[in-house]
């Protein structure tokens, strides 16, 4: 299978560039601002701004929407770790809503469900590159007054009804980390339309300080958490792979859901006109009995980067250790959470990540092809 990342001499022209002028920090070069006003084009938002990870893209987009201690701030179980811990960061508590099984996607229903006096915050997750309900939560964040946050770390590109996801809500992150679909080894970016949360994040992210304003002229506490220009030239570059490389995966993923849906004991996500471009960041498919065979088989066959997925964050002891270190403190309840749906998908989910959608057709077909033997075998 193809490697990952992709690039060539265009990085490299790049990277040598910015060597060569001797500006490395985006203090004094403007790389980095560059590729905010590029991705931010990309993603359809007023406002892009970098910084070193995916992570703590979520935690200040979380402070600079005000959430802080003792806030409760609604989340997937289903998802990768930092959109929880992200909320512990800030001291918030992470409140788990359940998922739909279909879909993987955290559930409207559930969410709502889950609101109390204290949520503050919904983080959204546009899990697999799958633009999430948007219409839904936005609605749900309007009738609770919640800032409604995209966590788009695995969605680069990916448009709900005709918009790129990130700026439908109020404000959204991105990872550029190593296994996304754009990436500089590490990095991210939060982008929002929002005027007034777009000069706060700048804050968070340079030291406090104000967009013109003077080196110590430090308004507000904030972090440095700047990107440097070498990963800027590098995702500035990556960025213009990015279509062509999307085109490629769409196509192989839509191979594989042709080959797979029509299968007894698989289940593929359902179609929704609603998601107008899939971030194609993994393939996820559930195999109810056949999960352990499959992913035997396609490890055997050289596919060893076929996961069984997450580890539901509701089950997870450090996650839980902290939130209700929080609750104690403040003699606040820890609402336990309930997902069903949760447990259940994450004893029968396998994923290709984004990788095994770069093969040809021959190999794409050969994927569906072991996976399909095996779990008819299993059957
Ligand atoms: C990768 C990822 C993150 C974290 O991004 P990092 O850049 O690795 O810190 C957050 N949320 C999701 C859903 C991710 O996949």
């Amino acid at each position: 299978m193809p490697e990952w990342p992709e690039y060539g001499d265009d990085e490299a022209k790049a990277l040598l560039e910015v060597l060569n002028s001797g500006n490395w920090g985006s203090t004094s070069g403007d790389v980095v601002a560059t590729f905010e006003r590029e991705f931010a084009e990309y993603q359809e938002a007023g406002h892009a701004i970098c910084l070193v990870n995916g992570t703590l893209a979520i935690a200040i987009a979380l402070r600079a929407a005000g959430v802080g201690i003792g806030d409760e701030v609604i989340v997937p179980p289903y998802t990768f770790i930092a959109t929880a811990s992200a909320a512990l960061f800030v001291g918030a508590v992470p409140v788990f809503a359940d998922i739909d099984p279909d879909t993987h996607l955290l559930d409207p229903v559930a969410t709502e469900a889950a609101v109390t006096e204290r949520t503050k915050a919904v983080v959204v997750v546009h899990l697999a590159g799958r633009p999430a309900d948007m219409d839904a939560f936005n609605a749900l964040g309007a009738r609770h007054g919640l800032t409604v946050i995209e966590d788009a770390a695995q969605a680069h590109g990916a448009a709900y009804k005709g918009r790129p996801v990130g700026a439908i809500g109020d404000v959204g992150t991105f990872s550029f980390q190593s296994s996304k679909n754009i990436t500089a080894g590490e990095g991210g970016a939060v982008v929002t339309d929002d005027d007034k949360l777009a000069s706060a994040l700048y804050s968070l992210v340079n030291v406090g300080r104000v967009p013109g304003g003077g080196w110590y002229q430090h308004e507000t506490v904030g972090y440095n958490l700047r990107l440097t220009e070498f990963q800027a030239a590098i995702l500035r570059v990556q960025l213009r792979r990015h279509p062509r490389l999307q085109e490629l995966r769409e196509r192989n993923a839509r191979l594989l859901t042709d080959l797979l849906s029509e299968v007894d004991g698989i289940q593929v996500a359902p179609e929704d006109p609603a998601i107008t471009a899939h971030g194609r960041h993994l393939f996820m498919l559930r195999i109810p009995g056949g999960r352990e065979a499959v992913l035997e088989s396609l490890t055997a066959a050289g596919l060893t980067r076929v996961s069984p997925g997450y580890v539901p964050l509701h089950r997870n002891a450090a996650v839980l250790r902290d939130a209700k270190a929080i609750t104690t403190r403040l003699g606040q309840p820890y609402p336990e959470a309930n997902c069903p749906n949760a447990d259940q998908v994450s004893t029968d989910t396998i994923w290709l990540p984004q990788t095994y959608l770069l093969g040809t057709e021959a190999q794409t077909q050969a994927i569906a092809t072991a996976i399909t033997a095996t779990a008819n075998a299993a059957d």
